[in-house]
């Protein structure tokens, strides 16, 4: 059986990233497995509060736990941005592999307390569950924003991040380095991207040397993500550009078939869609070297 953690330690030692696309449905589950599977990558498939709340936070996790379990294949499954002990103790009983328990919106020294609290808490159900923290600022929602909000005064910096993980003992921390959730128009269109502070993660991963994910990786400059993943960064998220997809694909199914009432003939389109998405992203989170995966 696959393990979250030594997955990732084996993407480290290789120079790549493991994708985190977020699913709220099952096309887009169908959707970022078969670009995996394809791309022979391992792959990590998070849900944030609300996405638990639609699909069902135990219907979701045996989706995942049938996908790993008949194609014995590395996909994992992550609570995203989880804000309540309450709602982290449910994922893990459901058997999700990680948590990200954030607290970033409170006072430093609240979110140590509460996270170190909550990562006892969270290993008293499964030890080998992953815990990832989160400290600085970098927006809310993945979708598409009119502006972009002034995250430059909470970057993380490498002493906090140090701190943090101390005194926390979180597995994989998630820092705020130019990065933002959610995308603008231009960036939909690819007339911006986002720029990273590549310096600020190679300090933090040195002052830190923890696991290191990067939220809000929609829209990002492709050249700054590689440079990313070898200052550090082990995991990277992708939502809003699946998102955009998701709807895109969904407009093109109607459009083609304005009679259709079958859903597996319509849905097909948006799979197609949102892989397109999804396996791009992979390629590129991948082409630092080769995980080998077992056989
Ligand atoms: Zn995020």
């Amino acid at each position: 059986m696959y393990l979250l953690r030594e997955i990732l330690a084996q993407a480290q030692d290789a120079g790549v990233a493991i994708g985190h696309f977020n699913v709220a449905d099952l096309v887009l589950l169908k959707a970022v497995f078969a670009s995996a599977r394809e791309l022979e990558v391992p792959v990590l498939v998070g849900a944030s509060e609300g996405e638990r709340a639609f699909m069902g936070t135990h219907q979701l996790a045996a989706l995942v736990r049938s996908l790993r379990e008949e194609f014995d294949f590395p996909i994992f499954l992550n609570a995203d941005h989880t804000h309540s002990l309450a709602s982290a103790v449910e994922a893990v009983k459901a058997g999700f592999d990680a948590v990200v328990f954030d607290l970033s919106a409170l006072p430093f020294e609240q979110n140590v307390r509460q996270t170190r609290e909550a990562i006892q808490a969270l290993k008293g159900i499964n030890p080998a569950v992953l815990v990832e923290g989160e400290i600085g600022d970098i927006g809310t929602g993945s979708e598409i924003h009119a502006r972009a909000p002034d995250l430059s005064r909470s970057l993380t910096t490498p002493d906090h991040a140090r701190q943090f993980v101390e005194s926390t003992g979180v597995d994989i921390l998630a820092p705020a380095v130019g990065n933002m959730h959610g995308m603008l128009e231009s960036m939909v269109h690819g007339d911006t991207r986002k720029r990273l502070d590549i310096e600020r993660i190679r300090d933090i991963k040195v002052a830190a040397r923890v696991l290191l994910t990067l939220h809000g990786g929609s829209g990002t400059n492709d050249d700054d993500l590689r440079s990313a993943i070898v200052a550090g960064i082990n995991i990277v998220h992708i939502n809003t550009e699946l998102r955009v997809a998701w709807r895109s694909g969904l407009q093109e199914g109607l459009a083609k078939q304005p009679n259709e009432v079958v859903p597996y003939k319509i849905l097909p389109a948006v799979v197609h869609s949102v892989k397109q998405v999804a396996s791009s992203r992979l390629k590129l989170f991948n082409e630092g070297g080769k995980m080998a995966l077992p056989s």
